[in-house]
């Protein structure tokens, strides 16, 4: 078999899944994949998530296909899929430009074009000269008016056989399990298990939020009904899908629930103020500025929850620039008032530097003893800094996630700031709260209080469902004095105005910003960057407006190096920053007033709204310039468009879920937290609200329900994110 391999995989679906067509292995085995040995196929399913025959069950579609028509040739759609019947007139493998195998089909109508890029011996062995075959794809415009072609059919051998009278499902795949198979196992599995009899919920529940039957929901979605609306089937619409996208957010709910009802029966450190003149009072009193309304409330919210013994768990959004630090130095300072310890983590070594220097700044002065913890310190230091975090003569320890990547041992941990808490993963900050970097199942038995700050709004759905164990601040108010940014889109066969731009903003005493992408995104620090990007636009624009001070900022640069120009730029020594995205976050330098975006449709939107919050933070009128290459994609366009209309980054937050979906925008395939396999939150917000009140009754009454009902439909979760 191995002979015949395809040149290349399959194309993967959704979720990097392969959704081949259905019965496309059996009539084509050959175009996807030769048929697997047993146990392979075991481990194959496995990684499916697909065990029990609730697995199978619950193993939905894809999308549907109608099989149920044929469609005379010279009538086939262009660009819409549909089946065709005919006599295979040729079939030869041929060279244009690469191997290929084209054949073509008539019928009374007409004729039409086959054309297979991948294919096995076998596929041009069905396609012998003579055979009456059935064809389904999409047909397309033939070159310079030629016969109109499939690329890639599904191809079945017809011996006059009938036409199915239903819809046909297709299934989440992966090689080696073909469509036929499945649909044969979850057909067994409909018929061998009593759907309506073990439904996980009461039937209290399902008449409190009048809710459909289950059975007929699940052999209405595996079975459609001949005259079922194909539409509203695959796109999810259908009445059919209302039960199962149900019971999933419901299950969803009630975990996260759960998780929350532990969280607030362990025990946290007390952290109230003990007497007047506190810490946090002092440094109230020596900052150069006052808290906003919102700072005050939310520093309210913080003091009011680490007062009690129980941890808090809480997200502190803030739009760039709204202020979040001096929440997190007051929070510290709450701490060490109360005699515990507090770390402060953010997402790049840059980040972290700033935090340390201004919260030393802030605090030093006030006694505290602050600890600098990096990943590339020297050893010695390191080890001194660790044993300071360790014997509890360090107070407040500020660095990167090596913080907890190097299971520092903390004397008394008290309370955890993570900083751009959207750059973490979850499972990054499961550990951190479960304190010293120790494994989330090896608890310690009072565990520090988190809070975590973002600029990257969650949008309420979001925070409703994956986030639903958390409490959430909001600092919707910036501080006075601050003019918006205007951002402009320029093409750039416009690189010249921008130049002229650069030079004025600098004639007039400002700094400016000029950021290339990474070719190699990634969001831990460390990692390749592509270095030729940055430094070939350092040289090549320097040259341009040699007269200025010109700077270079990327990721590989040594710590010491980095640090060095952060503070030429910050002291204003340097006019014009070239960098990569490590100045994305939380980067503060209040006299920068110009951000110049290269190759800005490369971007996604809250890395181009967060880049651009680094402007806009002095009394000067601020401009994002977005230097984009044309032609631009639909999809590069309309993110443009979006950060060029909104300045608040709620609704960027709102339109890149929108764009994204919640998956990537949380970054959860690096966190690994369980995602929705069928609801959409955005689509589906109306049940997310149903779910959590079913969620909070099934709870209260039916809890051994509930736990059947998760343990039901969260299994497969985690395997279905990994394929
Ligand atoms: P972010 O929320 O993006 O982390 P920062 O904490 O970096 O914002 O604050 C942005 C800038 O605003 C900093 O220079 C900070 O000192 C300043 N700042 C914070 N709060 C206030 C305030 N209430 N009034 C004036 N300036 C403030
Ligand atoms: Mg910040």
């Amino acid at each position: 078999m191995a002979a015949s391999r395809p040149p290349r995989a399959p194309r993967a679906g959704r979720n990097g899944v392969v959704a081949s067509s259905a019965d496309a292995q059996a009539a084509t085995s050959a175009a996807n994949s030769p048929p697997a040995p047993r146990d392979n196929r075991q481990a194959r399913l496995a990684k499916l998530g697909l065990r029990s025959d609730w697995d199978y069950l619950l193993h939905l579609p894809l999308r549907y296909e109608d099989e149920t028509q044929l469609t005379p040739i010279a009538d086939l759609p262009i660009g819409v899929e549909a089946q065709a019947e005919g006599v295979v007139e040729s079939c030869e493998v041929v060279f244009r430009g690469r191997r290929q195998l084209l054949a073509r089909l008539r019928d009374d109508s007409g004729e039409l074009v086959l054309r297979f890029l991948n294919f096995y011996g076998s596929t041009q062995k069905q396609l012998a000269v003579g055979r009456r075959v059935r064809v389904f794809g999409a047909a397309r415009a033939g070159f310079y008016g030629g016969l109109a072609e499939m690329v890639h059919p599904r191809v079945r051998v017809t011996v006059d056989a009938p036409l199915p009278n239903r819809l046909t499902p297709v299934y989440p795949s992966t090689e080696g399990v073909p469509q036929a198979w499945l649909r044969k196992r979850i057909e067994r599995a409909l018929r061998d298990v009593d759907v309506a009899a073990n439904d996980s919920l009461p039937a209290a529940v399902r008449a409190r939020f009048h809710l459909g039957d289950l059975a007929a929901s699940l052999h209405g979605l595996h079975l459609p009904q001949p005259d079922d609306d194909r539409v509203s089937l695959s796109e999810r619409t259908h009445s059919h899908w209302t039960r199962v996208k149900f019971d999933e957010l419901l299950a969803q709910q009630i975990s996260l629930r759960t998780a929350r009802e532990l969280r607030a029966r362990q025990q946290a450190p007390v952290l109230a103020s003990r007497n007047d003149g506190t810490l946090a009072q002092q440094l109230l009193q020596a900052l150069p500025f006052t808290l906003t309304g919102a700072q005050q409330r939310v520093w309210h919210e913080i003091e009011a929850d680490i007062a009690l013994g129980t941890p808090m768990h809480r997200l502190v959004q803030g739009d760039v620039g709204s202020g979040k630090t001096v929440i997190a130095a007051l929070a510290a300072a709450r701490t060490i008032d109360a005699g515990w310890q507090a770390a402060l983590m953010a997402p790049t070594e840059i980040l972290a530097e700033q935090h340390f220097r201004r919260i030393e700044q802030w605090l030093a002065p006030l006694g505290v003893q602050i600890a600098w913890l990096a990943g590339k310190l020297k050893p010695a230091d390191k080890r001194a800094a660790q044993a300071a975090v360790a014997d509890g003569s360090a107070q407040l320890v500020i660095g990167t996630h090596a913080l907890i990547q190097e299971a520092v041992e903390f004397s008394r941990l008290g309370l955890a700031i993570v900083d751009e808490q959207h750059r973490f993963g979850v499972a990054q900050r499961l550990r951190l709260r479960a304190g010293q970097g120790a494994p989330a199942d090896e608890v310690p038995a009072v565990r520090p209080h988190l809070l975590m700050l973002s600029a990257t709004p969650i949008p309420r759905t979001l925070a409703m469902s994956y986030l639903a164990d958390l409490d959430v601040s909001v600092i919707d108010e910036l501080p006075p004095g601050r003019a918006p940014v205007v951002t402009k889109l320029v093409s750039t066969a416009r690189r010249d105005e921008v130049l002229e731009r650069v030079r004025g903003e600098v004639q007039r005493g400002r700094q400016a910003y000029w950021v290339c992408p990474l070719v190699e995104e990634s969001d831990l620090i460390d990692t390749p960057v592509d270095l030729t990007a940055a430094t070939t636009m350092y040289e090549a624009t320097r040259a341009l407006l040699p007269d200025l001070r010109w700077g270079l900022l990327h990721g590989q640069m040594p710590p010491a190096e980095k640090t060095a120009v952060m503070q030429l730029f910050a002291r204003g020594d340097i006019d014009v920053l070239v960098a990569t995205t490590v100045v994305e976050v939380g980067v503060d330098v209040p006299n920068a007033a110009l951000m110049v975006i290269e190759h800005a449709q490369r971007f996604g939107l809250s890395q181009l709204h967060q880049l651009r919050g680094r402007v806009g933070r002095g009394a000067a009128q601020s401009y994002c310039v977005l230097l984009y290459d044309e032609p631009l994609s639909p999809a590069a366009r309309e993110r443009l468009k979006v950060i060029y209309e909104t300045a608040d980054g709620f609704e960027v937050a709102r339109r890149d879920l929108q764009l994204r979906g919640p998956g990537e925008f949380l970054g959860s395939r690096q966190s690994g937290m369980a995602m929705l396999r069928f609801a959409d939150l955005e689509a589906d917000a109306g049940l997310v609200e149903q779910a959590r009140d079913a969620a909070e009754l099934m709870l209260r009454e039916h809890p051994d329900a509930a736990r059947a009902h998760v343990a039901r439909w969260m299994g497969v979760r985690q395997t279905m994110l990994d394929a």
